[in-house]
């Protein structure tokens, strides 16, 4: 779960895959691609890398109107919980940072 969100940007699609099972009008492998719009999220789909070619095809079925209407929220939230978790990760990063060197400052101070 992890490493497929990791490869979803936060932009429209991200390309999972190559299409070995099907060849394509013009020759080349389609790519497989996960939609990640508000009316399709994490709806995979077939396109041609060839740009003169607008070969198009979804692979899994259109969801359900409730599960469209749900899933956005729950990623944008997603997304907002793991910025979150990294800011306090480097928060907590700068504050061990910090303890050592207090840690080193009051050993120094007893040692004088
Ligand atoms: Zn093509």
């Amino acid at each position: 779960m992890r490493n497929n969100r990791s490869l979803r940007n936060q932009g429209r699609w991200n390309t999972s895959g190559v299409d070995e099972m099907f060849g394509n009008v013009c020759g080349r492998r389609r790519l497989i691609h996960t939609a990640w719009i508000d009316t399709n999220p994490g709806r995979r789909f077939l396109s041609c890398p060839n740009s003169g070619c607008n070969h198009f095809t979804w692979i899994d079925l259109p969801m359900c109107d409730r599960a469209v209407q749900i899933i956005p929220g729950l990623l944008k939230k997603l997304n907002k919980m793991e910025a979150q978790l990294k800011r306090r990760t480097g928060r907590e990063r700068k504050l061990w940072i910090c303890l050592v060197l207090l840690w080193l400052v009051v050993g120094i101070w007893f040692v004088l």
